[in-house]
């Protein structure tokens, strides 16, 4: 590196800025990676509690087959920890059912089916949908035009019945969008996924994903508590929060889309909109018995109106997110419900106790995350990717650039760094 040209500055420390550092790397290009917070990750963090539980800022998921994950991580290195493939649904009447495999090997699944989550015609549809979209990469199912996943559901000739207990509660928490108003290219390619990897997470973790990027990184390159205030002529330079101006050879902005409008102030496109999903993850612990009986298995709630969306035990796909002895119970709701988080925890107990049994009422609270920008919202007609090129030295790349996955994080963060050299 020469040091005395000015640096590529990367604006933001979240998978996609640190994809871009990571491939500019690769390719013997430094950066400078300014991260406003105290770690890296953006939305892919976790916390470690004195006690030793490792509470993941919000549920999430690496589903294996993300092409963009692939090319980026060593999985063997992650240690990954794979959730098994299915859900216990709880029905809008009460009752329980468990989905063994419903997306990997549908058939069986659903032959085993006298449950009450959809009618034979509906079970059929899955393995058609799951061949279909086998013949198809990634990039086609994106590159489709899209409707609402509501309406593809229905124009696919699923039930009402199977959309309301299954897809809704298992899609719906995966776009945080219980409506299904997400555009149809993103469920189509969401599906697929499923079909084709295993929802994992690493043994320590989900925010070893990022930790694995900055590793790999030369020491000096991502620098921490570091708030970027303004980007100035073009990409040329970056005022930050301190004070001081970094001239900059490039600027990628990797943050999130109402940081990135308010760093480029007036250069910012007019009347961008920047929706998101809300969500909120409660952790509870117990050293007492929880609810085994679908091991390794999400638990998603089908009844409307419920406030509690999914609950996933951690520690029992890997046992390093709770202190020996313990267990760790996570709990997803999505959606503003305006409660204090006092009324939040009450109300969870209560649904979780008539759903889980009165054990759930002797759970004891860890925490609470309340994300706000959890998701970009992505519907019908918006482009799979925005202009990653803003102007001559001047970038962006996220999930806010293009839909909602960890896999657009990273794979805009690879091409802003392929336009960067030149490729
Ligand atoms: C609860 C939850 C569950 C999710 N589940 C899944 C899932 O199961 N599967 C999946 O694929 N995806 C999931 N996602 C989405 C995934 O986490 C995101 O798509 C991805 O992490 C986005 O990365 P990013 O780098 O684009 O943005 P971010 O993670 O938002 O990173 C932006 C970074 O920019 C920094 N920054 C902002 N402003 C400034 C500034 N002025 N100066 C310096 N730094 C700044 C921020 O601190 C942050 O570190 C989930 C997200 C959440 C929140």
């Amino acid at each position: 590196m020469n040091n005395s040209l000015p640096p590529i500055i990367i604006i933001g420390a979240g998978m996609a800025g640190l994809a871009c550092a990571n491939w500019l790397h690769r390719a013997g290009q430094a950066s400078l990676v300014l991260e406003a917070s105290d770690g890296v990750g953006g939305r892919v963090r976790t916390d470690v509690t004195p006690e030793g539980f490792r509470l993941d800022r919000g549920f999430q998921i690496l589903l294996t087959d993300y092409p963009e994950a692939r090319r980026m991580f060593d999985y063997g290195a992650l240690d990954l920890k794979t959730y098994r493939s299915g859900a216990l649904i709880r029905l809008a009447d009460g009752r329980e059912t468990k989905l063994e495999n419903p997306l990997k090997a549908p058939s069986r699944a659903f032959t085993t089916l006298t449950s009450p989550i959809g009618t034979l015609a509906d079970k059929l549809l899955i393995p058609k949908l799951a061949l279909q979209l086998q013949r198809q990469t990634p990039e086609q199912l994106l590159a489709q035009p899209a409707v609402t996943t509501l309406e593809f559901l229905r124009q696919y000739g699923w039930s009402e019945q199977i959309i309301d207990s299954f897809f809704r509660p298992f899609f719906g928490g995966v776009y945080l969008d219980r409506e299904l108003s997400t555009a149809s290219n993103f469920f189509e390619f969401v599906f697929q996924q499923f079909v084709k990897g295993d929802a994992a997470v690493p043994a320590l973790g989900i925010q070893q994903l990022p930790e694995q990027l900055a590793t790999r990184l030369p020491a000096g390159t991502v620098r921490l508590n570091t708030p970027a205030a303004a980007v100035l002529d073009g990409g040329r330079a970056v005022r930050l929060a301190s004070g001081e101006t970094l001239a900059a050879a490039a600027v990628v902005l990797a943050t999130d889309g109402p940081a990135a409008s308010q760093l480029l102030g007036s250069q910012a496109t007019a009347g961008e909109a920047h929706a998101a999903r809300h969500t909120t993850c409660t952790y509870f612990a117990t050293a007492g018995r929880a609810p085994s009986h679908g091991r390794r298995l999400l638990h998603l709630n089908a009844a409307p109106g419920a406030l509690v969306h999914n609950v996933a035990f951690p520690a029992e796909v890997s046992a390093d997110y709770a202190p020996p002895g313990q267990k760790l119970i996570s709990v997803s709701t999505h959606g503003e419900h305006g409660l204090s988080p006092e009324d939040l925890t009450t109300q969870l107990r209560t649904e979780l106790a008539a759903w889980l049994g009165p054990v759930a009422e002797t759970w004891r609270h860890l925490r609470t995350y309340n994300l706000t920008q959890a998701l970009p919202v992505y519907a019908p007609g918006q482009p799979v990717q925005q202009p990653l090129r803003l102007a001559d030295s001047l970038f962006r790349c996220g999930d806010w650039a293009a839909y909602p996955s960890l896999n657009a994080a990273l794979g805009t963060g690879r091409q802003v760094a392929e336009m960067l050299l030149g490729k």
